[in-house]
């Protein structure tokens, strides 16, 4: 069987939350609030992560993502790896806040992780320690080096911009992506944040963030796969980098999805705002075959939702926030 949903998109694509748990606690993402992680044991195990990732992959998933939580705090994280990469994964990468990543990037590297995509908000040090709350900046800047020096490179920097609190540095990210040759992309702050802080305000909508740099840098617009989430541009002047615009407010790209989501405790989902998940752990525990599972997953996906609603009156934000869905 292939997945598919009624809408006749097919599902190629399957982010994998490892762990619910976090280095950092971003503004956007985390409250500051104590630990509400859940337990280790509803958290999948390997064992049960490597059996799900075989019935997708035979179920056309071409493409996982490890996230989070941050992925590199999971113990085990390269083995898992290079087990997909054994099961035969087209493509497989991981999104990392990058405080373990310099220190970890060689094992990475021979688990044969090939891409990598790293959150970095802020270039100013002060600001990017006062949204993270941590006191990393330097770390991941380090990490940053490292990766783009490796087998790794182009690295894929990640900045959710927020207005009024890094959007000035806009043109300063650009820059970046020129000085370093990397993939600089920006990504629309979604209602996913745990103290629910979010409002249309402070979106800044890709096409600012595009005009801003195309007035200093002109764009060119470079070709990209129907189902990818970012509208991707080159500079007109040959300097290297590459912008990535992510803008999943105000251009939904939900029409070409190709995209499924497990979390780190077993639930599968079909959309980031889907308002109920599937619980896959369940049915491992209580002993389903590998056809029950088929068939399940299978009528969840044909279930998929159309697309989300945050453009409509009534929008509901989803009451699992992205720390716990893996962005
Ligand atoms: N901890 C890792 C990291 O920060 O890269 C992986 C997990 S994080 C949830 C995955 C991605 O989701 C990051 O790029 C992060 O910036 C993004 N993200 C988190 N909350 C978001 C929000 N409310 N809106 C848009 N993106 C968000
Ligand atoms: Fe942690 Fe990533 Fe969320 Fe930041 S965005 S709190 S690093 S999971």
């Amino acid at each position: 069987m292939i997945l598919y949903d009624k809408f006749g998109r097919q599902i190629t694509d399957l982010r994998i939350s490892i762990t619910d748990r976090c280095n950092f606690r971003c503004v956007y993402c985390r409250s500051a609030d104590p630990e509400n992680y859940r337990d280790h044991d509803e958290i999948l195990s390997w064992p049960e992560l490597d059996r799900l990732a075989r019935i997708f992959l035979s179920l056309g998933i071409r493409k996982i993502r490890i996230t989070g939580g941050e992925p590199l705090v999971r113990e085990g994280v390269e083995d898992y790896i290079a087990r997909l990469q054994a099961l035969g994964v087209e493509d497989l990468s991981m999104t990392t806040n990058g405080h373990l990543l310099a220190e970890r990037c060689h094992r990475l590297l021979a688990a044969g992780l090939r891409r990598i995509n790293i959150s970095l908000d802020s270039l100013d040090p002060e600001r990017f320690e006062r949204i993270t709350r941590t006191k990393s900046f330097s770390t991941v800047m380090h990490s940053i080096d490292v990766a783009q020096k490796s087998r790794l490179a182009p690295a894929k920097v990640n900045a959710v911009l927020v207005r009024g609190l890094n959007d000035d540095e806009v043109e300063a990210f650009a820059l970046f992506a020129r000085e370093t040759g990397l993939i600089m992309r920006f990504i629309e702050f979604m209602p996913l944040d745990a103290d629910r802080h979010w409002t249309r305000d402070l979106v800044v909508p890709a096409a600012e963030v595009h005009q801003r740099i195309h007035v200093r840098w002109p764009l060119v617009q470079v070709p990209h796969e129907r189902s990818e989430t970012a509208r991707k541009y080159r500079f007109a002047d040959g300097a290297p980098g590459e912008i990535g615009l992510i803008a999943p407010v105000t251009q939904p790209f939900c029409g070409h999805c190709s995209r499924i989501r497990l979390t780190a405790d077993g639930k599968l989902r079909t959309c980031l705002f889907s308002k109920d998940d599937h619980d896959l752990r369940a049915l491992l525990r209580e002993g389903a075959s590998d056809e029950d599972l088929v068939t399940y997953i299978g009528s969840i996906v044909m279930e998929k939702e159309e697309g989300h609603r945050i453009n409509e009156p009534g929008f509901v934000q989803p009451s699992r926030t992205m720390v716990f869905i893996g962005g």
